[in-house]
């Protein structure tokens, strides 16, 4: 049985869209297999969490529809899914290394290995523990009875240590460069590698799919599960997604959180689909496809290493291709919803066929179609010079009795030849005048949507 599993930490505003790419790879890798996919939330490092960001999270991968089998939304067999609520289990585990003689009790006080690790730096020695407690533990122990705070560390073998990665093939590493981790904070919490390694034993996961960042600690995770003498899952470390500009995604260049996205009216699906072309492509080459669909074609072993790039432009484009392909009635559903079903129903959908060819997002709806709710305030150019032009514009548009748009584009194209206007001119002015603007929609359409008053009403200011 497969299982696979996301583990965010709530420590940002919402779900990083890099942990959405790799969370795709694991709801697919277990769907595709008819396994579960499991979301755990890792809030053990007490000093980063952001209030209401796990909530936010397990909402936003609902909404994009990333569901779970288990997660502490819905629970599951292997409960609770929230690793604060799991601190006895990891004090249990580290104490058995302990017992093992796999981990040891350590009470070194910061300033001690502040002093440690200044006198290796200036030795130019790789900054490691030097073992102070593991060769003192009967005296440590001592301490720790008598009220003294510690951690407990894990006793990294001197040997190497092997591991084959999915996506990277074979991993080697000595395990005289890596530093005995702490594995139990003093207080009471697990570190990172301890909570990851115990939970997703005990959860039963076959395959961690996983960001690259994290490369560096699975080594530290291989000494736990052998320590424990546990089985290995599967590992897969996948690139991290980078700026069109090849730098790491970063908040100052472009917005990283789901939300940020959503927001701005990227459809979820749109979104889902463009991030799982970030590491991967379709056998088919194809650019388009559904969540269905890239779970019956994804294979972990097509996971490319090349750092996919995350470009909003691209991902808008993408977007853009969505909106096109809906039919009217469902579009109009998105774009009512996404403006909290402020807009007026029947003139949302007379504008649909105006603007679905042209909006790349949900938000790019109201600045293209504000004018047909309310009478502009501002006009992007000064139209008092065009008195005359819109005197007779009114009167032509008054005398019109079928107001539609052929009629009223013919009406306007034979007044500007008789006034001897440039069509391009002509037609610029009347647009101001009805949108405010110089780009809007189809003209005659729209004011055949606006209809007669209401133009009339408009070219009235300027005549
Ligand atoms: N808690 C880690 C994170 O925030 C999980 C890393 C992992 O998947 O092992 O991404």
């Amino acid at each position: 049985m497969v299982r696979t599993r996301i583990a965010p930490s709530p420590t940002g505003k919402d779900v990083h869209v890099g942990s959405i790419s790799t969370g795709l790879m694991n709801y697919a890798w277990a769907k595709k297999n008819h396994g579960q996919f499991i979301i755990r939330i890792e809030d053990t490092d007490r000093t980063r969490l952001v209030p209401g960001g796990e909530k936010r999270m397990l909402e936003t991968l609902e909404q994009i529809g990333l569901h779970a089998d288990e997660s502490p939304l819905i629970g599951g067999p292997y409960a609770p899914y929230r690793q604060s609520e799991r601190l006895s289990t990891y004090k249990k585990h580290a104490e058995e290394l302990v017992r093992k003689k796999m981990a040891y009790y350590c009470v070194c006080s910061p300033e001690r290995l502040d002093r440690m690790r200044k006198e290796q730096q200036a030795k130019k020695q790789i900054p490691k523990y030097d073992r102070h407690c593991y060769h003192n533990q009967e005296e440590v122990k001592k301490l720790i009875s008598q009220g003294e705070k510690y951690v407990i560390r894990l006793l990294i073998p001197d040997r190497k240590i092997v591991f084959n990665d999915l996506v990277r093939g074979k991993i080697e590493v000595d395990g005289k460069n890596l530093d005995d981790q702490v594995l139990l904070k003093s207080d009471g919490f697990p570190t990172y590698h301890l909570g990851v390694v115990v939970d997703d034993h005990l959860m039963g996961i076959t395959h961690v799919i996983r960001g690259e960042e994290w490369l560096p600690s699975t080594p530290k995770h291989i000494v736990l599960y052998e320590s424990f003498g546990w089985p290995l899952p599967l590992f897969a470390h996948v690139s991290l997604l980078r700026n069109p500009d090849k730098s790491k995604l970063s908040k100052r260049k472009n917005p990283v959180w789901a939300s940020d996205y959503l927001e701005k009216g990227i459809l979820p699906e749109a979104l889902l689909n463009y991030l799982a072309l970030m590491g991967w492509s379709h056998p088919q080459g194809k650019e388009i496809f559904s969540l269905d669909e890239y779970v019956s074609v994804f294979d972990i072993k097509d996971v490319q290493k090349t750092a996919p790039v995350f470009d909003p432009v691209k991902l808008e484009w993408l977007n853009g291709e969505y909106l096109r392909q809906m039919s009217i009635s469902n579009l109009k559903f998105e774009i009512l919803k996404f403006y909290n079903n402020k807009l007026p129903e029947d003139i949302v959908i007379k504008t649909i066929p105006l603007i679905q060819e042209r909006i790349k997002k949900l938000s790019d709806y109201l600045p293209l179609c504000e004018f047909f709710f309310r009478s502009p305030d501002k006009y992007e150019s000064d139209m008092s010079v065009s008195k005359e032009m819109f005197g007779q514009v009114f009167e032509e548009l008054e005398k019109i009795s079928d107001w539609k748009a052929g009629t009223i584009g013919e009406s306007m194209q034979s007044l500007a030849k008789k006034l001897g206007i440039k069509n391009s001119q002509f037609f610029m002015n009347l647009r101001i005048a009805i949108s405010g603007k110089k780009i809007s929609p189809p003209l005659n359409e729209s004011m055949e949507i606006l209809g007669q008053k209401e133009c009339l009403n408009r070219i009235s200011k300027f005549k």
